[in-house]
């Protein structure tokens, strides 16, 4: 199980809304960043979770891409969320689909529903596998894997 360990730099903690924690250089795969989603994983960097919403017809869009799913406007904001949400969903992983997460198992998988709406396919820290339900109430703390890449992951709420 991945620990709860602070980043020693707090020149970017201090200001950070959510916990962001180092877990760079482990040889988790990293995403390919553009232009569209590196604001995304940058923003975990500084312990906020953005997601982009659409221009035209105002929808919230998870995961982050070029167009919108449901109106193909290509014109889109990035907006902060509250790092808030339910455990929609949840699976106990124990077979790593990669080696570097060998150290990781077993994952708690889950579909956290955002207070703000959308469905957020991520990973629960901070509990063991028997203490998690659906419904249980989680806010986002951030993964750094790599220099620009902090992935969103969740706690139970205190
Ligand atoms: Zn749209």
């Amino acid at each position: 199980m991945v620990s709860l360990i602070k980043k020693e730099d707090t020149s970017i903690t201090e200001e950070a809304t959510h916990p962001v924690l180092e877990h760079a250089g482990s040889g988790i795969p990293t995403p390919t960043l553009f232009e569209w989603n590196r604001p995304f994983f940058e923003g975990g960097l500084q312990g906020k979770l953005r997601l982009q919403r659409c221009a035209r017809c105002k929808q919230l869009i998870y995961y982050p891409r070029m167009l919108c799913p449901r109106c193909f406007s290509p014109d889109y904001e990035w907006e902060q969320l509250s790092g808030r949400g339910t455990v929609y969903s949840f699976a106990i992983v124990w077979r790593p689909n990669h080696p570097a997460f060998t150290d990781q198992i077993p994952v708690l998988l889950a579909v956290v529903e955002l207070s703000e709406g959308p469905q957020m396919v991520s990973t629960l820290l901070g509990c063991a596998p028997e203490q998690v339900s659906i419904g249980m109430e989680v806010s986002v703390v951030f993964d750094t894997i790599a220099p620009d890449v902090a992935l969103p992951k969740f706690v139970p709420q205190t």
